[in-house]
């Protein structure tokens, strides 16, 4: 069955993985030493939007009857599914103090959103590092 929603979710499915191999190549560029911190600091922060705004992790934003919330895909830590009141649903939950632990809780809420958060903890640690003058490994 090649009906053009199962051909879009399945390239959706890989291409919207491009971060994780962003990703392996900082790494890569980190063990190898060769490449220049300006290579660093672009993956890192190409690393760094794909995980914001662009990886596929699960919305989450709370539904009437659903304990676990949205079950669609999102696009990225701070983004929410198509569903218009759920785009701005984690953004807002940052805003909201309160509300701050719970959009941590779901940074970790499965196994995607997990290698998500690890990917976004990482870029930024990384870009910081390349960043500052001195704290780079010579
Ligand atoms: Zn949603």
């Amino acid at each position: 069955m090649a009906t053009s929603a199962a051909r879009s979710s399945r390239l959706g499915g890989l291409g919207q993985w491009w971060g994780v191999l962003a990703g392996a190549l900082l790494i890569a560029a980190w063990i190898n030493g060769a490449a220049g911190p300006a290579v660093i600091i672009v993956l890192s922060a190409a690393v760094l939007l794909w995980s914001f705004f662009q990886a596929p992790v699960t919305c989450g934003a709370p539904v009437r009857g659903r304990d676990d919330g949205c079950r669609n895909n999102a696009s990225g830590l701070l983004m929410g599914c198509h569903i218009r009141q759920h785009r701005w649903q984690k953004l807002k939950m940052l805003i909201v103090r309160r509300r701050v632990r719970e959009f941590c809780s779901g940074l970790f809420s499965d196994g995607k959103a997990t290698l998500v958060t690890l990917a976004a903890v990482g870029s930024f640690l990384s870009g910081l590092v390349a960043l500052i003058p001195g704290a780079a490994v010579h």
